[in-house]
């Protein structure tokens, strides 16, 4: 392995069809970083864009070396993208920061301040949200409050994936290889010293989410399968429901034919109780599912990404994928 680059802090931007934002975030980034004054590399992950991003980031790192590059083959997601970073960043510590400029970099000086003092996990809580839909506001809320309720792993709330980690907790977390994953889970589950700073979440600078409903779907049910078997038990606890209330039901219809009462005709009633119940069965069904193929994408081994192209990096110790 060759030795440490003398790079402190790597600072890891996942980026997927970022163009309008990639001059403002380069120009932000140094700013913040030459007041700081320590060596540092931004390690830029292009999951795949279909705009002139990577030719962008390309450019600006024939320009200055800092800025390197993994471009990956194709899309394969934002929290996949940061796991690459982790992968190649050089730095005694390192940053997961979005491309968008919600998470200011000016609150990466006092994470290392944080880490300095010892801590080597620092967290970024959002104290306040700008600009977000009331929609997603409240499905935020709801997730994280969710999530700490089903799992065992104290995953912070209102965090996300903007956070210092010290280089022993990414040498960690790149020992953790699962395909399906919730980045904020996994750096909560490792454990090591941890702490939040507040900071107020800023408006997207420029574009628009590349989050729709459907990858935030994605990305909850990765979260709850990965650290909860709560959803799997529900069938169990629902089952032992079921049958407690039917086998009241028969002592109660048995009871009443016994006194020559014949008021269940019963037709509906049979109807009913069969299609709620084939209701309650399929969507059980479709649970066992959600963590069944996850277990099949376990089995096939695939690699988690493939990188296509990589500019900047010194150490030879990269994954060879
Ligand atoms: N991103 C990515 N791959 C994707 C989707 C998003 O690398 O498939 C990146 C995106 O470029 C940004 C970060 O993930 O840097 C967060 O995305 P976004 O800001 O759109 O999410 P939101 O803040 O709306 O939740
Ligand atoms: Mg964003």
């Amino acid at each position: 392995m060759t030795e440490a680059a003398s790079v402190t802090l790597s600072i890891i931007v996942p980026i997927y069809n970022e163009e309008q934002v990639i001059p403002e975030l380069y120009k932000r980034i140094t700013d913040v970083m030459d007041e700081i004054g320590v060596s540092w590399e931004l390690v830029c992950v292009n999951d795949g864009s279909r705009d002139r991003s990577a030719a962008m980031l390309v450019d600006l790192h024939r320009a200055d070396p800092r800025v390197k590059l993994v471009d990956f083959s194709r899309n394969f997601g934002h929290q996949i993208a940061i796991t690459a970073g982790l992968d190649y960043a050089e730095g005694d510590a390192v940053v997961i920061i979005d491309a968008d400029l919600q998470d200011p970099p000016e609150v990466i000086a006092e994470m290392l301040a944080r880490w300095r003092e010892g801590y080597e996990v620092v967290y970024a809580v959002r104290a306040d949200r700008q600009g977000e839909s009331f929609f997603k506001l409240w499905t935020a809320n709801a997730f994280y409050r969710l999530l700490r309720s089903i799992t065992d792993v104290n995953i912070p709330l209102d965090a996300g994936d903007f956070r210092l980690m010290d280089r022993q907790v990414v040498l960690t977390m790149r020992t953790l290889r699962e395909n399906h994953r919730f980045m904020r889970g996994l750096s909560s589950w490792v454990g090591y010293k941890q702490i939040g700073v507040e900071y107020q979440r800023a408006e997207r600078f420029a574009g628009e989410t590349k989050y729709p409903l459907r990858k935030m779907l994605r990305l909850t049910t990765d979260a709850i399968t990965s650290f909860s078997y709560v959803p799997l038990r529900m069938a169990t606890w629902f089952g032992f429901s079921l049958a407690i209330i039917s086998l009241i039901g028969i002592a109660i219809t048995i009871g009443l034919r016994l006194s020559g009462n014949n008021a269940f005709y019963g037709q509906a009633t049979t109807l009913v109780a069969v299609l709620f119940l084939g209701g309650i069965q399929l969507i059980f069904l479709g649970i066992l599912g959600e963590y069944l193929g996850r277990i099949y994408d376990e089995v096939k081994g695939r690699p988690l990404y493939i990188v296509a192209h990589s500019h900047g990096f010194e150490r030879t110790d990269q994954p060879k994928v």
